[in-house]
């Protein structure tokens, strides 16, 4: 019982994010951006891949937007090319699909449910449906948004996900 309490509760944390960033060869930076719309950039910075974050953002969307970042680097290969660059606005993150199939050839929307599997991996989804943790407290603890957490539970129900 004790460690049914401590596997559910205890360990329930954020996954190391910059940690997987180095992992991948990217650095995290935050930064305020010349042009409010945009979100994040990947572009080579004093010779690495470096990705930028809206410093503006509230902590758990920064973390979304390093995540998404970090999906497009996974999805585009293991190598990220010297020259590799990528600037995204906000905008790229509030389109919408009416069909499932839209959704699942569309780069950012195959980018950002990759983003939400890194953030919210299966063990720590297997571990949070063993308690009886709320989304709430689910989205807390693993430093995402209600909504990102919300939007997790629905990805694990489609044929689209990243198991
Ligand atoms: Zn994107
Ligand atoms: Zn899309």
């Amino acid at each position: 019982m004790a460690k049914d309490l401590l596997d559910t509760h205890g360990t329930l944390s954020p996954v190391p994010l910059i940690t997987l960033c180095h992992t991948q060869g990217l650095t995290v930076r935050r930064t305020t951006f010349a042009t409010p719309d945009v979100a994040i950039v990947v572009i080579p910075y004093h010779g690495l891949p470096t990705i930028f974050v809206d410093q503006a953002a509230s902590a758990a969307h920064q973390r979304f937007l390093i995540a998404h970042a970090l999906a497009h680097c996974v999805l585009h290969g293991q190598q990220i090319p010297d020259n590799y660059s990528l600037v995204e606005s906000y905008d790229r993150f509030t389109h919408s699909h009416n069909f499932s199939d839209d959704r699942a050839s569309c780069v950012e929307c195959r980018t950002n449910r990759l983003a939400r599997a890194i953030l919210m991996p299966p063990s720590k989804m297997a571990q949070w449906l063993r308690s009886s943790l709320s989304v709430t407290s689910g989205g807390f603890l693993l430093a995402v948004s209600p909504s990102q957490f919300r939007q997790r539970l629905r990805d694990r129900l489609s044929a689209e996900d990243f198991h």
